[in-house]
């Protein structure tokens, strides 16, 4: 399609009977469009789930931050549509197509699918068949688009090793660039010949090239200031997180052993106070937007939190621009920062004791007590909040019952000190999940309960709380965190399963409503898989496990040690305080960088 009204043309009859087709014109107000034609290296930058949710990820905002940054490359987008926009597709026989220049799927040069979430898998499965690209990546044919995928799921490559070319392992903000500028180079020879050659990149694993090699390290970025966007498309309609966002830190330090961001980011980068400060107002100046987030995996750890916030008040003083802090610990919410964040629009505090007794609390190493927990809350309450969210989870390894009843203690223990402080009790939501076994964790070795098993512990936890009348408990579906851990740390068998699935009509499935229970035992049993079985597996470090295809950094050795740690309900000291040699800044000659 030539240009705009040649498009409208050809899709009006599918955008008038679509529903919301603003997800499917882009044109948004910051989008970037580059002249297709000239002679630039085309990637689409692919969410494998609705606009809604895609256009607020900001790892995509980074990318196309990154390559649209460069004269010889051009970075456009694609989101995962409704069905109702792929039977108009279907039916009127179109094939899915980019939202800023509108072409299709194969006149880009390189597709990069963005791996979030492991119940997206299917869903890449039919964008590349919507977009007449062979969905097994032995089937691709000479002049097809490289697929290429990274994200936090990359870090176990097996499941999707039949239909991703290649994958980008850690940190994509230099890898990307490097994969393009050789793509350029090398793209007159054979496709086998490209995806050899792309695979030497350090970082990139193929699974046709990289077993003959060894393991493929991680990529870690510096967070080069230029790095940063400070503009990015601004949504047609309402999406997840519609605001600026400034990525203040990267990696985390406490090392919760069920956590694998906290693992595969190491080791921690803090980005300085003063570029933080420069790309806020930045942002907030090119998008017009009267909110920015302070992202990081937790956000009050930055050593310079307050002065950062209390700098950006000043600065936004008289304005409607307020502040918000996705995720926070309660040993580091102080009655200064609850004062700092009390902003125009009073959202909700989050925080996240995750188990409710304290012998809990050390297996999982969250090196939090009772009292920060009780006192973070207080001051929260004391600032005004009214509603606060506690994240919980459930089925952790070494969990007893008692440590379930722990959490109703808590939460009662917490309603009685604001009785006695004076305060009307505040809304409390707790959203609990189901422990997920995931790789480069120290728990990723460790059987996950079954879903009975969670739904009795659901019953036990709302019996215990029943009487906390400002208490709501909203659980994560325990069927759908087996599926998680089935795929999470599956292995080359999975492929199988995640292909027939497909085949069977399975389509954005990280909607729950979307999700059929009985295909996916039945398409496991017919692959010869057992999801229960499976998930209950516990695994051994002296084995080879299936991720160890990937170096994440991370010695086996040492989470080996934490998983002991852990049955003896023993902590470790935070990486900020103290280095626990976990390998990372040895085995990458790096180390961590803080803005002290
Ligand atoms: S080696 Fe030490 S300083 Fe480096 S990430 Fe690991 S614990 Fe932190």
């Amino acid at each position: 399609m030539s240009n705009l009204n040649d498009f409208l043309k050809e899709y009006s009859p599918i955008l008038y009977n679509c529903e919301r087709p603003s997800r499917y014109i882009g044109g948004e107000f910051l989008s970037t469009k580059k002249d297709f034609s000239a002679n630039r290296t085309k990637i689409l930058l692919a969410f494998p789930d609705k606009y809604e949710i895609g256009i607020s990820n900001f790892g995509h905002k980074i990318l196309y931050h990154i390559i649209n940054q460069k004269e010889d490359m051009l970075a456009d987008r694609i989101y995962a549509p409704e069905k109702d926009f792929l039977e108009l597709l279907n039916k009127y026989n179109k094939p899915l197509y980019s939202l800023d220049n509108k072409k299709p799927m194969q006149d880009f040069d390189l597709i990069g699918f963005a791996l979030q979430y492991e119940m997206s898998y299917t869903t890449i499965l039919k964008m590349l068949e919507m977009g007449s690209i062979s969905v097994l990546s032995c089937n691709r044919k000479e002049g097809e688009p490289i697929i290429f995928a990274g994200g936090p799921c990359a870090y176990n490559p097996n499941p999707l090793s039949d239909f991703i070319d290649l994958f980008l392992i850690g940190d994509g903000e230099e890898v990307v660039v490097e994969v393009a500028n050789l793509y350029k180079k090398i793209k007159h020879l054979k496709r086998s010949e490209i995806l050899e050659k792309l695979s030497e990149i350090e970082g990139v694993y193929s699974p046709v090239y990289s077993p003959k090699r060894g393991k493929v390290k991680k990529r870690i970025s510096p967070l080069a200031f230029e790095d940063h966007p400070v503009s990015s498309p601004i949504p047609h309609s309402q999406s997840v997180h519609d605001r600026a966002t400034v990525e203040i830190r990267r990696g985390c330090g406490r090392l919760c052993r069920f956590c694998q961001s906290a693992h595969t980011n190491l080791p921690i980068r803090e980005r300085k106070k003063d570029d933080i400060i420069k790309l806020a107002k930045q942002y907030i100046k090119n998008t017009g937007y009267d909110e920015y987030s302070l992202l990081s995996l937790s956000s009050n750890d930055h050593g310079k939190i307050e002065e950062i916030i209390e700098e950006l008040n000043k600065h936004f003083k008289g304005t409607d621009v307020s502040v918000s802090l996705p995720s926070q610990r309660a040993d580091r919410f102080s009655v200064k920062l609850g004062q700092l964040i009390h902003g125009i629009r009073k959202g909700t505090v989050t925080i996240a004791p995750e188990a409710g007794s304290q012998r809990m609390r050390n297996v999982i190493n969250k090196n939090l007590d009772e009292n920060q927990i009780i006192s973070a809350t207080l001051a929260s309450v004391e600032n005004g909040w009214d509603k606060i969210k506690f994240y919980f989870i459930i089925g952790l390894p070494f969990e007893k019952e008692e440590d379930l009843e722990e959490i109703a203690k808590l939460l009662e223990k917490i309603n009685q000190k604001c009785k006695e402080a004076g305060y009307k009790l505040p809304k409390i939501t707790c959203s609990i999940s189901t422990f997920v076994p995931k790789p480069f964790t120290p728990f990723s070795v460790c059987s996950q309960n079954p879903p009975d098993k969670i739904k009795s512990k659901i019953s036990y936890l709302r019996q215990k709380s029943a009487h906390l009348k400002n208490v709501k408990l909203n659980f994560h579906n325990p069927i759908i965190s087996q599926f998680e851990a089935f795929l999470t740390r599956g292995d080359k068998k999975v492929c199988n399963f995640i292909y027939e699935l497909y085949k069977k009509g399975s389509y954005l499935e990280s909607w729950e409503e979307n999700v059929n229970y009985d295909t996916y035992y039945k398409t496991a049993e017919e692959c010869g898989l057992d999801i229960n079985i499976e998930t209950a597996k516990e695994y051994s470090y002296d084995a080879e496990l299936p991720w160890d295809v990937i170096d994440a950094g991370v010695n086996k050795e040492w989470l080996k040690n934490e998983f002991s740690k852990a049955q003896k309900a023993e902590s470790t000291i935070p990486c900020e305080t103290k280095c626990s040699n976990c390998g990372v800044c040895n085995n990458f000659k790096t180390k961590k960088s803080l803005d002290a």
